[in-house]
């Protein structure tokens, strides 16, 4: 008889996105004259940069001919690609990082959901709430963690993000051996300062600890003195590893590229507490278990670091910054308390009413859909998050009819 891996079962069901679906479907069916405004979803809505399209196209055309074909790659990614990210992404941010350290993946999903086989069964795990779900049902799946009682896992160290500490964690203040953190931060916008991700590297260090940075949003970041990578932290990288992702920055949503930072200082323990690096592990997980990023996806990731890619991106992000903007601007003036909407294309409403009520109240009163705090974590109750990922013209709609709705 086939036993199954029980811990699957400790898994919330996750009803998120499909009761937002079904109140939606609800909604309209009942209202088929009036459209509703999707701020809900995180996914990107502008198509690529003209710049990936052209080297997309280029690396199809190389694939139609033998001397331009590409069979398997290395598993780790084309040197090109892995010596543009190095190069531009953190060199010259004055982050010492090399092309060897950069692993090419087809999602930062799969990579911070993945990272975490390397480590033991005991590791202490320290997650954020509200949280990019992710982190939490890898390590629930894995079997770090005991049921689920009053909305949090047994076992597990939670890192509230309040309105209390400006929504950036303070350091937990029992043991904890892996730590997730994301910024600038889904779901709630905010951002970490060098100071703030500097206590986070000094308490790693202290207590042999490991970070997984998630900076998936780095690209929103326009706020020169916060920092890009955590390896802009002096010391990180003996204890952090950093995850990033084209999806955000150049609408690789659908396309699938992302990359996974491992350098080569970072070290774990083994039972008799001796060292053991942690690239070598995560390069043998990766060969083992992926096969690589087709070529041209490769071809069109790199093409975001051309001269015409940079602009190209640059502006993209910029206009999702300006739909950020306007949504922060009005929620504002509504009187609301919020992070986020600059720095990043989220904006946390702290909503003076349960979640979900907030939710029917935008969805029934001015046609927007947003998407419920309390679906990402007991500290998201009471909250809503906006997204900016939609055209300047709707967002201009969708706020002006929040306006009228709740003046
Ligand atoms: C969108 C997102 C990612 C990127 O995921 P991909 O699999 O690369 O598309 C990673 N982390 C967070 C927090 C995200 O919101």
């Amino acid at each position: 008889m086939l036993k199954i891996n029980e811990h699957f079962l400790k898994l919330q069901a996750s009803y998120l996105f499909s009761d937002i679906a079904k109140r939606v479907a609800a909604f309209q069916e009942e209202h088929p004259d009036k459209d509703v405004i999707k701020l809900g979803i995180g996914d990107v809505t502008k198509p690529l940069p003209a710049a990936c399209i052209q080297a997309f196209h280029k690396a199809i055309d190389e694939m139609a001919v033998e001397s331009g074909f590409h069979g398997y790659g290395p598993e780790q990614g084309y040197a090109f690609l892995r010596e543009a990210i190095a190069v531009n992404d953190f060199q010259a941010r004055g982050a010492e990082i090399n092309a060897d350290e950069v692993f090419v993946s087809d999602g930062a999903k799969c990579d911070t959901g993945n990272i975490q086989e390397l480590f033991s069964l005991d590791a202490r795990v320290a997650i954020p709430d509200p949280v990019y779900p992710v982190y939490l049902d890898t390590n629930v799946m894995a079997g770090r963690t005991g049921n689920l009682r009053d909305d949090r896992y047994q076992g597990l160290v939670y890192l509230d993000s309040t309105k209390e500490n400006n929504y950036v964690p303070d350091l937990p203040t029992e043991p904890v051996d892996l730590i997730y953190l994301c910024f600038p931060n889904n779901p709630t916008g905010s951002t970490a300062t060098i100071e703030q991700l500097k206590t986070w590297v000094d308490y790693a260090k202290e207590n042999k600890a490991l970070i997984l940075f998630d900076a998936a949003y780095e690209a929103f970041i326009r706020d020169d003195a916060l920092p890009h990578s955590i390896y802009e932290i002096e010391g990180a990288r003996e204890v952090a590893i950093e995850f990033r992702s084209f999806s955000k920055n150049a609408g690789f949503t659908g396309t699938r590229c992302a990359y996974t930072v491992v350098p080569k200082e970072c070290m774990a323990y083994d039972s008799k507490a001796n060292k053991q690096a942690v690239h070598p592990l995560w390069n043998r997980r990766h060969c083992t278990k992926f096969n690589g990023v087709s070529y041209p996806v490769q071809r069109a990731a790199e093409a975001v670091y051309s001269t015409e890619g940079k602009a190209q991106t640059r502006e993209l992000v910029s206009s999702y910054l300006k739909n950020a903007d306007l949504i922060a601007g009005v929620i504002g003036e509504l009187g609301f308390d919020y992070v986020g909407g600059d720095n990043s294309p989220y904006i946390w409403i702290q909503g003076n009413r349960d979640s979900w009520e907030f939710f029917d109240l935008l969805l029934n009163e001015a046609g927007v859909v947003c998407t419920p705090g309390a679906g990402f974590g007991k500290c998201g109750q009471g909250y809503i998050r906006l997204s900016a990922f939609n055209s300047y013209e709707n967002v201009v709609r969708a706020m002006e009819r929040i306006r009228q709705a709740l003046k």
